[in-house]
């Protein structure tokens, strides 16, 4: 007799599942306002329809153990997948024998597109493969931009890589090499943007995806790319070499939009507001409500762009500014980036192959000057900023300093030859 098809039952459901453990002290982390990642891992666990609801019930109880006795359990390891490196997090459990499903629950680092642009449907298509080799838990994005897929078995990692390979993704950086970059949304979206960043962020990554794939670097190495000095990758401390937009011309003031603002919220918020924010004090306000920017005082940081949109914009020429060495603690604490090239123009083929020759020279200058497990910016404050910009034939200007004089005594013997030498480089107008 033909069997009814309804009645058989999917094949998780017959299977006896895991108990939900017990958490009382990560239910805790779900009281409060915030969204809570307990109640994330818990969806994930309570799926029971799901091949990874054991895992994630394990994970939970891993959790709340290392909650009780304050000690994590996760040691690392080496899994990979062919031809690369790099981009697999390993991560064994101590405590296997208590937890066994999640006794494997390592981390795909996959690069994300350019500006973080995706489809719906690529979101879910890349849903669905980590479904199906994984936990089901994806964090977009960690801060060097990876997707990181979070938690599979050493089994599945190799058909986890060639399902979003499949798609068109690619394994990101971990380890001591160059890692994985991200860029702001910028051009494509955004009208501060003062340069194309994703054409910058794809030109210097797959000129540089050698290091990234079979890191060789003394320690990692990061790119990032904001439009503007927003910032909004926070790529002056989150990046070794930050590239951010900027201009050089003047900026671009439209009275008619002032005139509009100052309707709506008055002269007093727009001096409030504008004129005694600007850091340089550029920003004036005249008697007859124009508004007025000494362009030789701005530092350019947006503020003032940023607070009345509708009326300034960045200038006409365009650009960016190479800074370098950001980082967070380490060995020699938080570092800000130092900037090494003011202005550069990135429009043209050669505007671009430029930014590549410079990001190439600074890898290989790191690679062969580094000490093992430092940054960059560690090994400038080490090697002094004057021998990093010799090294990177950089042009020296007066006004690249680390951080401002302490000693109010200096030295004045040979500033006059230098100041000459300087002068002379730069052409008359820089003495004025
Ligand atoms: Fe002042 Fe910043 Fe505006 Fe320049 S961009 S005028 S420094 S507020």
């Amino acid at each position: 007799m033909a069997q009814d098809p309804k009645a058989q039952a999917p094949k998780t459901q017959n299977k006896p599942r895991k108990e939900m453990p017990s958490t009382p002290l990560l239910d805790q982390l779900e009281d409060g306002p915030w969204p809570s990642f307990v109640t994330g891992l818990k969806r994930l666990a309570t799926s029971e329809d799901k091949p990874y609801a054991d895992m994630m019930k394990s994970l939970l109880g891993q959790l709340e153990h290392s909650y009780q006795t304050r000690t994590g359990y996760w040691k690392g390891g080496t899994v990979g997948v062919f031809g690369y490196g790099a981009g697999v997090i390993p991560r064994f459990s101590e405590v296997a024998d208590k937890y066994p499903e999640s006794k494997e629950f390592h981390t795909l680092r996959i690069q994300p597109p350019a500006g973080m642009h995706y489809r719906t449907e690529t979101l879910r298509k890349l849903c669905d493969v980590w479904e199906e080799h994984g936990s089901g838990l994806i964090a977009f994005h960690g801060q060097s931009g990876d997707i990181m897929f979070q938690g599979t078995s050493t089994e599945q990692v190799q058909p986890a890589f060639d399902a979003f390979n499949e798609m068109g993704f690619d394994l990101g950086g971990a380890g001591a090499g160059i890692r994985t970059s991200m860029s702001c949304v910028g051009s494509a979206r955004c009208e501060q943007s003062c340069y194309d960043e994703q054409r910058a962020l794809r030109t210097i990554i797959n000129g540089t995806l050698d290091d990234m794939h079979r890191p060789s670097l003394p320690y990692k190495f990061k790119f990032k790319f904001s439009g503007c000095a927003n910032d909004c990758v926070n790529a002056i401390h989150r990046s070794d070499m930050a590239i951010i937009g900027t201009w050089r011309d003047d900026i671009k003031i439209d009275q008619e939009g002032i005139k509009a603002y100052l309707a709506q919220h008055g002269r007093q918020w727009m001096i409030d507001q504008v004129v005694t924010l600007c850091p340089t004090n550029a920003v004036s306000l005249k008697d007859d409500d124009t508004l007025t920017v000494d362009n030789h005082s701005c530092v350019r940081c947006m503020h003032c762009i940023n607070v009345l949109t509708k009326a300034l914009s960045p200038g006409d020429e365009r650009g960016a500014s190479i800074l370098v060495g950001g980082k967070r603690t380490l060995k020699i604490g938080d570092l800000m980036g130092i900037m090494v090239v003011p202005f550069m123009r990135l429009e043209s083929d050669e505007d671009f192959a430029a930014l590549l020759d410079l990001a190439t020279r600074m890898v290989d200058f790191f690679a062969e000057n580094a000490l093992d497990h430092e940054r960059i910016g560690e090994m400038i404050e080490r090697i002094g900023l004057v021998n990093f910009l010799e090294g990177l034939g950089l042009e020296i200007d007066p006004n690249m300093i680390a951080h401002p004089r302490t000693n109010s005594y200096v030295r004045t013997d040979g500033w006059e030859a230098e100041a000459e030498k300087w002068t002379q480089r730069k052409g008359p107008q820089a003495a004025e």
